[in-house]
């Protein structure tokens, strides 16, 4: 039996709300570059409002994209551009919040090409915070492409841009200081040396986001500081930088710490939940606009960050890229006796507490986890919380004196090393186990004395596996020696492989890195 094949209507339904010239767009497809809206726009020009309707048309906007139909309002945008169509820019301006990159990447072209007319439709739109920021934003850069295409407009649209980072609400929320950044973007594209003070009080006033543009960039640009080459590394500096987002105010802002270390369990377990950052800062972190304390989220950027110094670090050709003065270590952060990150373990240690609020190892374990998060005084109330509970507890002393030392308190350290070593000497042990304790503990006294200090404080021998025996028949200081529970070599590595806005996206989508995933991981 001859199968029967019923052929597909080529007429889309589309048509009848159209007269028969615009037929063809409906057809055209997506647009490459043999697409010349030129050509297409000669039959159109009497067609201006259809052209608008096809633009705005809710049908076509949103068919699938294996629709050939799906790119039409694209391309009545584009003609509309080419025909200069006055008309169309109030009803365009819609498109502006749209979240289609297609169509949102077309809009300063299309702009441009209706010209000057254009301008204060654009800056309402910027101005009415009512509309999404991305659409704000795009009509900065329909505004920047104005100015472009048309030098006679530059002067009055750059006076108005660098107006705009003054306004009164600029330092209202995170989106505000988005849209101020990219305008500053737009007017460094714009060589608007003339905006550098409005621009560089936003800086002074905490009103832009450093991550998406900083004002050392904006410098260079300018020609007022030379460029960074491209093959140096950024400047040296003694920690790690990285780009958090305060979960309070919203604002990201460019941090940089001493120490930070990545728990290797966290990266390398993908199955293991991530309710944990990878990222372990021993500090408290504090929010630099607004002071709220450990509220920070790692932004894409110190994702990124850590995910580039994890690839310098294990592909040859990339070593380069890594800065020696910078380091983040790389460690297998332990507690309860087996892998988990510090953050779990506060969590653990809270619950556990809670069950058994008599047990002092867990005072010990708990403190020694809050000690490695740089949360020294709740370290503190745990210890002293051990030894009320005990009056044995040599470990807790010891574990005390590395508080001291963390923060910089030699002489409280050796004092607390000294009375853990008199309870040792005082205890009912063997004189043999006794001189062996007491060797341990010297020789912590004396790395002290001697300055060796960053072995003795290094968070590695944090939170050790928990004995089942009785504190006071395994002394703990001996466990100090232990050797460290660290999976990965230790690392003094880099981070930050800088993508310069206008650079070409590292996505490999051939479009700019502003225009690409530098928006997208907003
Ligand atoms: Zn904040
Ligand atoms: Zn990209």
């Amino acid at each position: 039996m001859a199968p029967f094949f019923k052929k597909k209507s080529q007429e889309d339904p589309a048509r009848q709300r159209y007269p028969e010239a615009l037929w063809p767009l409906l057809v055209l497809g997506k647009p490459n570059k043999q697409t010349d809206y030129n050509q297409l726009a000669v039959p159109l020009a009497g067609y201006i409002s259809e052209l608008i309707q096809m633009a705005l048309d809710e049908d076509l906007n949103l068919r699938y994209e294996n629709d050939v139909a799906v790119w039409a309002p694209l391309h009545a945008m584009e003609i509309l551009g080419v025909l200069g169509a006055v008309e169309a820019a109030e009803p365009l301006s819609q498109c502006l919040d749209w979240d289609d990159e297609w169509v949102t990447q077309a809009l300063p072209g299309i702009y441009a090409n209706i010209g000057p007319a254009s301008i204060p439709i654009l800056q309402s739109h910027l101005e009415d915070a009512g509309h999404n920021v991305w659409g704000r934003i795009c009509a900065v850069d329909c505004l920047s492409a104005v100015a472009q295409a048309h030098p006679e407009q530059k002067d009055a649209v750059v006076r108005y841009l660098t107006g705009y980072l003054d306004r009164p609400s600029a330092d209202d929320s995170a989106d505000e200081e988005t849209v101020t950044s990219f305008i500053i973007s737009d007017l460094v594209d714009l060589e608007a040396r003339e905006a550098y003070p409005a621009i560089k009080r936003a800086y002074e006033e905490d009103r832009v986001n450093p991550t998406i543009i900083g004002l050392e960039d904006v410098e260079i640009a300018f020609g007022m500081r030379p460029p960074r080459s491209p093959s140096s590394s950024p400047p040296d500096e003694p920690g790690v930088r990285l780009e958090l987002k305060c979960k309070v105010c919203g604002r990201e802002r460019s941090y940089l710490f001493p120490k930070v270390y990545c728990d290797t369990n966290t990266i390398t377990n993908k199955k293991k939940n991530t309710r944990y950052p990878p990222i372990v800062i021993p500090q408290r972190v504090i929010c630099s606009k607004c002071g709220a304390v450990d509220q920070y989220e790692l932004t894409a950027m110190a994702y990124a960050a850590i995910t580039a110094d994890l690839l310098a670090r294990t592909t040859p050709g990339l070593k380069k890229f890594r800065r020696k003065d910078q380091y983040i270590q790389y460690v297998s952060f332990q507690a309860m006796g087996r892998d988990m990150h510090p953050l779990e373990a506060v969590e653990q240690y809270q619950a556990k507490i809670a069950r058994r609020p008599k047990d002092r190892d867990l005072y010990l374990g708990y403190g020694n986890v809050l000690r490695v998060l740089g949360r020294f005084e709740e370290a503190r109330a745990q210890y002293q919380q051990a030894i009320e509970l005990a009056p044995f507890n040599p470990d807790v002393y010891v574990e005390m004196g590395i508080l001291a030392l963390t923060e910089g308190n030699k002489e409280e350290a050796l004092s607390f090393m000294e009375q853990a070593l008199q309870m040792v000497l005082n205890a009912p042990f063997s004189q043999k186990e006794k001189n062996k304790l007491k060797q341990i503990i010297q020789g912590v006294i004396r790395d002290i004395q001697q300055d060796k200090i960053d072995d003795i404080i290094n968070p590695f021998t944090m939170a050790k596996p928990q004995t089942d025996k009785p504190h006071h028949s395994a002394p703990k200081p001996e466990k100090r020696k232990a050797s460290p529970q660290v999976r990965l070599p230790k690392a003094r590595t880099a981070s930050l492989i800088r993508v310069g806005r206008n650079d070409p996206c590292p996505c490999g989508s051939g479009k700019k890195y502003k225009h690409c995933c530098m928006k997208k991981q907003k």
